[in-house]
């Protein structure tokens, strides 16, 4: 019989380990402030990086576990500790899987790094690609990229909104259309450098959670960045657009695969907010006693927490899952991504809404984390791909239909 095995590795134990700790004596700590403020966390982002959690040679040795299960439990630790706090953290990733699927490797050596800054000064990245009217919809992207092939330069013109660290950062990464007429498949990603004239931050927004992560608008006037900035190279985009026009299939497909790849680490994190708030309400229900006995010793209570338990445990066997088929190079038939993300989301907001009723009055109050817990966990229905666009991806994928 070949072997098989569920259980983690040392090196894998060890560093959940290292990261819990993080997470429960720094950001945990530190959510309820932070949530209130509505600010980025920079002294959390500053210990992260000093300890060496928030670096490059971090996050190029997690993604390099073949497993794919470093990365699902960071994230899923860091969550567990507070989902703002961790996004504020860890929000620059997806600049840098931007980077990294669609740079040459001089570009993903150039910039990837940058994306991080250094242990003593450590800098944010953001991946611009929503725009006011392009949310589900990317195809329909407004920003617009264009070539001067006598200066070697591109001018960039639009609006991106609900961007994570979006203006704050030093490395924007901005997805812009180049032929308009051919929707995604005539897009392109380009780096946008530090202090780069016409790249502006426009309005904050004030959101119902995740509040230490910033999310704000990006305007891009007439930003000028030379050839070397597109992502891939202008060959390869010249290459891809002829393909396009011709009708013939281009590598848009491979755009979608990244983003599928990238949904378990998504889902990893709603599955920590979920399991946070089920250890909590678990706890609570065994210690709360109402007409003379514990909570939880009412099958309306325990059940309840059965359910949860249930639920948070499956929600890890789908990311792992997904975390393993992404990594180890097994390709999705059934939008497994998809189904991690949209599973572990619904999970969160399920189970942290359990835990707030199971802890009455007490949990509707600022002073519990329950309540924030589940503002926080709403967004993971949202972003990265709405439940409906996974719903969308998984029923294509099942019946090979153009299901709309
Ligand atoms: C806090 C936050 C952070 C974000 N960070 C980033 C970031 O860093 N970078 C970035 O580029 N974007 C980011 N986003 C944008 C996010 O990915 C989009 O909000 C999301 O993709 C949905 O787009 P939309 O808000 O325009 O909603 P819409 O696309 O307008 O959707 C509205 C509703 O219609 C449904 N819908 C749309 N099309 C279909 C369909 N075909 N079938 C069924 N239902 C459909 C949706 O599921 C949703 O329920 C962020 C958003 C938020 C709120």
């Amino acid at each position: 019989m070949a072997d098989f095995s569920m259980a983690l590795n040392e090196d894998q134990e060890s560093l959940q380990t290292w990261v819990h700790d993080f997470a429960e004596n720094v950001i945990r700590p530190a959510a309820h402030e932070w949530d209130e403020r509505e600010e980025t966390p920079w002294p959390i982002i500053r210990e992260a990086a000093k300890i060496g959690l928030y670096s490059f040679d971090f996050i190029a040795n997690a993604y390099a576990d073949k497993t794919g299960l470093t990365m699902a439990l960071v994230n899923e630790e860091m969550a567990w500790g507070d989902a703002g706090i961790a996004l504020a953290i860890f929000g620059s990733t997806l600049a840098v899987a931007g980077i990294f699927a669609n740079g040459t490797p001089e570009q993903i050596g150039e910039w990837i790094p940058q994306c991080f800054g250094s242990a003593d000064d450590p800098r944010l990245a953001a991946f611009a690609v929503t725009e006011p009217d392009a949310g589900s919809d990317v195809s329909a992207l407004r920003t617009r990229a264009v070539y001067d092939e006598a200066t070697d330069t591109w001018t960039l013109n639009g609006t991106k909104t609900w961007i994570t660290n979006g203006g704050i950062a030093d490395i924007h990464v901005v997805v812009a259309a180049v032929d308009p007429a051919l929707g995604s498949r005539g897009q392109a990603s380009f780096v946008i450098p530090p202090n780069t004239p016409g790249l502006r931050q426009g309005q904050k927004f004030k959101k119902m959670g995740i509040r230490a992560s910033h999310t704000a608008e990006v305007i891009l006037e007439d930003v000028k960045i030379p050839g070397r900035m597109l992502l891939g190279g202008k060959e390869k985009l010249d290459e891809r657009l002829a393909r396009a026009r011709e009708g013939r299939r281009s590598s848009t497909q491979a755009a979608m695969a990244t983003f599928e790849a990238s949904r378990p680490m998504v889902g990893a994190q709603a599955l920590g907010i979920a399991r946070a708030a089920y250890e909590y309400a678990l706890e609570y229900a065994k210690e709360r006693k109402q007409f003379g006995k514990a909570i939880i010793e009412n099958q309306g209570i325990a059940f309840k927490l059965a359910d949860m338990a249930m639920r948070v445990e499956a929600s890890r066997l789908l990311v792992w899952h997904a975390a393993w088929m992404a990594a180890s190079g097994t390709k999705f038939t059934k939008g497994e991504g998809s189904m991690s993300k949209a599973f572990a989301g619904e999970t969160a907001v399920w189970v942290t809404e359990q835990a707030i009723q199971i802890m009455g009055g007490y949990g509707y109050v600022r002073e519990y984390p329950v309540e924030r817990w589940h503002r926080d966990s709403k967004i993971y229905t949202i972003f990265e791909g709405t439940s409906e666009i996974q719903r969308l991806v998984i029923a294509r994928a099942i019946s090979g239909m153009r299901i709309q």
